[in-house]
């Protein structure tokens, strides 16, 4: 017989993570790929937190600390909030499942960004609701009609911000029309996975609206600046209400116990971050410059990664990158992404694209 599927999940396409390198280099037979193409951090995770790894190893045997309460302690003292308005997850992308979970019921609605990171889309449709896409403007976020698009049945609205794929962010301004407009039943998603890389002063207090008791979540992680993607820890900040329908849904061990100690060292490695922000933005120049010189132009980035027009078939130059060894992003149509990496990467991506292009 059969399976039976509801259309709903039938209908989905799994999500596409960026090429792994061992696996290029196995497809290519090379032993020195890049890969520009997830928005990591780099120049690696942070020196405190591998230090602490291998002593939390000993006590793989237990069950990781469920409630996660040292690291929600100094999350809570960062953000000068109680630690009952924090929540972890096994990645931020998690938090976004369980928000779906909690909060949408079968034909609700959430609002979002037509161009916009894929996993919201992804869950509310699994979940049996439906994504409601609002075209971006200028490549940012259109938040009138973000509100506009919002109906008795919306229960989420997502902001990505800094937006990934595009790295434009929406300003303090624009975010305060959008809660003034934004009805009570409405949970506001404010996505910062790359907020620790914004240079502009207009960004958003996101979580001035969670002191404020407004229905408003900040989703943060340590898989981009902090560099620990590969053990899974990310977090949201938002009133004890939601948190408490939040951990009805949250699977209890959710958060790994290396994961929460390298996290919680991480936390406390502010030189890391201060150096992985000026090498980006040093070298955010550097790749623009060289975009600019093959008469390509990248769309203002406030993240990690920069966004641009080929001027030609975006797959067919992806796939000629990767025959390159450089592992980049193709969005759609022209539409390319690539993360800033070390000098050294950075420089073999634009050699690569340079071939490319003359070809
Ligand atoms: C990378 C990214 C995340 C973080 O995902 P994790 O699950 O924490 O690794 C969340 N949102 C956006 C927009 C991202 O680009």
């Amino acid at each position: 017989m059969p399976l039976k599927v509801h259309k709903d999940i039938a209908s989905l396409v799994p999500y596409a993570p960026g090429k792994p390198i061992e696996e290029l280099e196995r497809e290519l037979g090379i032993a020195c790929a890049v890969k520009l193409a997830s928005n990591e951090n780099p120049r690696g995770p942070s020196p405190k937190a591998r230090a602490v790894l291998s002593e939390a190893a000993h006590t793989l045997n237990r069950y990781p600390d469920g409630g996660g309460h040292r690291l929600r302690g100094a999350l809570a003292e960062r953000w000068k909030v109680t630690p009952d308005h924090v929540i972890l997850g096994n990645g931020s992308d998690e938090i976004i499942g369980l928000l779906v979970r909690a909060f949408l019921s079968p034909g609700d609605e959430a609002v979002m960004a037509d161009q916009t990171f894929p996993i919201y889309r992804m869950e509310v449709r699994a979940a049996h609701g439906a994504a409601v896409e609002v075209p971006l403007k200028d490549w940012r976020h259109d938040l009138p009609a973000m509100a506009d698009a919002v109906t008795a049945r919306t229960r989420l609205l997502f902001v990505c911000n800094p937006n990934n794929p595009t790295g434009t962010i929406v300003s303090a301004a624009e975010v305060d029309a959008l809660m003034a407009r934004v009805p009570e039943q409405v949970i506001v998603v404010f996505d910062e996975a790359y907020c620790e890389y914004v240079r502009s002063r207009d960004f958003p207090d996101s979580l001035g609206f969670v002191k404020q008791n407004r229905h408003v979540i900040a989703l943060r992680t340590f898989s981009k600046i902090y560099g620990l993607a590969g053990l899974r820890i990310g977090y949201g900040v938002t009133t004890p209400e939601i948190t408490g329908y939040l951990n009805r849904v949250r699977p209890p061990f959710n958060a790994n116990s290396l994961a929460q100690r390298a996290a919680l060292a991480a936390l406390e490695d502010e030189e890391h971050v201060v150096l992985s922000r000026a090498m980006n933005q040093a070298e955010m120049a550097a790749v623009r410059a060289g975009l600019g010189a093959l008469g390509l132009h990248p769309v203002p980035s406030d993240a990690n990664f920069l966004f641009f027009d080929v001027g030609r078939d975006g797959r067919a130059v992806f796939e000629a990158l990767l025959r390159e060894g450089v592992i980049v992003r193709h969005i759609a149509g022209r539409m390319l992404r690539v993360t800033i990496g070390l000098p050294e990467e950075n420089e073999r991506f634009l050699q690569a694209l340079k071939k490319v292009l003359a070809k």
